[in-house]
């Protein structure tokens, strides 16, 4: 083992605070009402697609957001499909979006009949970058018809989606004044980045719209779950509509206006959603501290650095995420290979979307700043429980 290998693995180690059992990379956690709410679900029968918590929890995370609506969905891949349709996109269009993602961003285009077309990102966000964005749009999109076009493809570009990746907010104004410029809707994959802000503001209110997820390993869940958010009414009502089987109802009959989805969260976990909530600024505020005792545990360790929240940003620390500096594959794949095997669960990023065998075709930018982060990053254990002040003593350990 190299010596960067064993300083990185002593100092998750400790960051993690020298847990004994094997820890995961993030723990739901359930410390509030949640067992209460659920319970009622049951007592009241209210556990399906009708229920007071589903509107509850919707009104809850509007509240939270500054977004004026949020739609509750099944998960947030559903929520992501609903908010490209709502934003515009038809079959047959192409959705820049970056290589580095979830594979959840590139199949809820292909669920919208759209072709992923690949950009890259930047290092200090991981996000898409606005420069590289640029010089791409320039060198193959033209706009005409009001809208913007691939010259080489013929296809229309429908969206950019822009992703916080692991919390950390993108570059919004930049992307927002190139979408401007290109006339093309921006919506924010936002499925990482709930208690995230730029410039003070809530992530996933800058697109037209966006979308969030609940999964068991994000930072709030609700078993499965995820929201579409939006500040246009208008298509806060098309949502609601489109995942609701587009049903109409007149008083005791009901027909449906076109092809709808089943993509409601049933009130059970609107229930576990609604007692997340009460305790998220808690569960925030350890996240953010358990963050800054691995930023300091790596601040003298040459070689690897924490990934911190760009300026004019608050990240809500989602999965804390350390940075090598050389792209060397052989030292990546050690290091990640010690933590596990150390107990303390590692992960590389995703297999970027581009090296994927159903995207293999899909038209890319130049993607090389994301092919080097692929060698450099690890996501190491990050549960707001890892961060367990002592009563009354607050602050660092
Ligand atoms: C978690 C996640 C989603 C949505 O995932 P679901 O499991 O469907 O809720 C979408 N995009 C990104 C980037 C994610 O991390």
């Amino acid at each position: 083992m190299t010596t960067l290998t064993n300083s990185i693995l002593e100092a998750v180690r400790e960051g993690a605070g020298f847990p004994e059992a094997f820890t995961p990379l993030h723990e739901p956690e359930f410390a509030g009402r949640e067992e209460d709410y659920v319970a009622d679900c049951i007592r009241t029968g209210w556990v399906s697609s009708v229920g007071s918590f589903v509107d509850r929890f919707e009104a809850d995370l509007a509240e939270f957001t500054g977004c004026s609506r949020a739609v509750a969905t099944v998960n947030g891949t559903a929520a992501l499909h609903i908010a490209l349709k709502c934003s515009g996109v038809q079959a047959g269009d192409e959705v820049l979006l970056p290589t580095l993602t979830f594979v959840a961003t590139a199949n809820a285009t292909s669920y919208a009949g759209a072709i992923p077309h690949f950009v890259d990102s930047e290092a200090t966000t991981l996000a898409v970058c606005p420069e590289a964005l640029r010089s791409h749009l320039e060198e193959c999109a033209e706009k005409r018809d009001g809208g913007c076009f691939n010259r080489k493809t013929g296809r229309r570009i429908a969206a950019l989606v822009v992703m916080h990746a692991f919390g950390h907010p993108a570059q919004l104004d930049p992307l927002l004044e190139l979408c401007r410029e290109w006339s093309i809707p921006l919506v924010e994959d936002a499925a990482e980045s709930l208690g995230s802000y730029y410039q003070g503001r809530h992530t996933g209110g800058f697109g037209l719209v966006s979308a969030l997820s609940f999964n068991g390993n994000k930072i709030l869940t609700t078993g499965g779950g995820g929201a579409i958010l939006t500040n246009d009414p208008a298509i806060a009502d098309r949502a609601k509509h489109l995942t609701t089987t587009a049903r109409i109802s007149d008083g005791w009959n009901f027909t449906h206006d076109e092809i709808g989805y089943n993509y409601r969260l049933p009130n059970l976990n609107a229930a576990l959603g609604c007692a997340q909530l009460e305790r998220i600024t808690d569960m925030l505020q350890r996240k953010r501290a358990l963050a800054m005792r691995y930023k300091a545990l790596f601040k003298d360790i040459a070689g690897v650095r924490l990934l911190e929240e760009p300026q004019g940003t608050e990240s809500n620390y989602w999965l804390c995420t350390l940075v090598l500096e050389q792209f060397d594959h052989q030292l990546h794949t050690e290091v990640l290979s010690a933590l596990n095997d150390a107990g303390l669960m590692a992960r590389p990023v995703w297999t970027l979307m581009h090296r994927l065998p159903m995207f293999a075709d899909a038209p890319r930018a130049d993607l090389s700043c994301a092919e080097r982060l692929a060698v450099q990053i690890i996501n190491i254990p990050s549960s707001p429980k890892l961060f367990a002040a002592p009563a009354g003593a607050g602050g660092d350990v």
